[in-house]
Formats: C-alpha cells, structure tokens, sequence
C-alpha cells in the first residue's frame, strides 16, 4: 500500500496524538484530505519509532546500572578475600595500604598457569570458593611485579637489577 506523503505539519500533528485512536485519526484525516489509513499508518510508524526509542533508554540505563552493580560486588569480594590474608589490609612486604594497589601473590610463584586453569579474573571467587587456601599473600603491585620479575622485592634492600 502506497501512503501519501504528508506535510511536516500533519506529521507534527500525527505525532503529537498517535496512540489515541481511530476517532482522532479520522478527523486528522478529515483535515489533510487524507485516508484514515495513512493516518494510521504514520501513527504506527511514530508508536514504532517511539517504542524504540523508550527500549534504547532502558538498556543504557540498565547498562550502567548493572556495570556499577558489578562493579561494587567485585570491590567487596576483592575486600573480603583480602582481609582475609591480611587483617591491616597492607602489602606483606612494603605495607602498602591503598586498597587500589593491592592483589593477591602465589607465594612462591606459579601464579599465572594458576589463573589459567582456574580463568582468569576468577583469583578472588576461587579463593572464597576454596575456603582461604595457603600459599597466597596479600602484595601490592610493585611487589608483586617484583616477586614475579626477579623472586625477590628491592625492598629487602637488594640490588637486583644489573
Ligand atoms: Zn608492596
Ligand atoms: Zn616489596
């Protein structure tokens, strides 16, 4: 079916009652010389569009919504398990404190095929999971970084890097 294009007012007008029904739009139609039927088409298009519209805002909103909730769920088992391996909550070798900065260590290495098998991201969920096994410490970045690089931390006032 063809529809007669309308004027931007007509349109304006459409848009602004789609939704009310049939005795509304033969009216409409009554006042662009129109068919009922292009009214109702039009108005189905801006209902349409409108829905669409609404759907779009729901999932950005609920995007965020679920990114934030996620987001303070992972902080809090990440203080959880923390806390568990060290009740300052501080780096076990330069008593770093700033929660941003601290992660878990293997001590003794062997960290990273364990985040493999177990996924990663999954450290602090296995950890709970698991009951708090031993064998990890609570170590900040550079530490950690250190451990890893060199299986030892300056801080222990060696010079390992010649
Ligand atoms: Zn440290
Ligand atoms: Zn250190």
């Amino acid at each position: 079916m063809k529809h007669t294009k309308l004027s931007k007012e007509a349109l304006k007008e459409i848009r602004a009652n789609a939704g009310r029904g049939g005795l509304l739009y033969r009216d409409l139609a009554k006042k662009y010389g129109v068919h009922v039927m292009t009214i109702n088409y039009w108005a189905n298009d801006v209902l349409k569009e409108k829905a669409k519209a609404a759907k779009r805002k729901w999932t950005a909103k609920n995007k965020d919504y679920m990114k934030e909730y996620h987001r303070k769920a992972n902080q809090a088992l990440k203080m959880e398990v923390l806390s568990h391996y060290s009740s300052t909550l501080e780096c076990a070798c330069c008593g770093e404190r700033h929660i941003e900065f601290l992660s878990m260590d293997h001590i003794g290495g062997g960290g990273a095929k364990h985040r493999k098998e177990i996924g990663l991201g999954k450290l602090y969920h296995w950890l709970k999971k698991n009951n708090y096994p031993a064998g990890f410490r609570v170590l900040c970045m550079n530490c950690n970084h250190a451990y890893g690089h060199y299986d030892d931390c300056p801080h222990n006032k060696k010079d390992m890097f010649k």
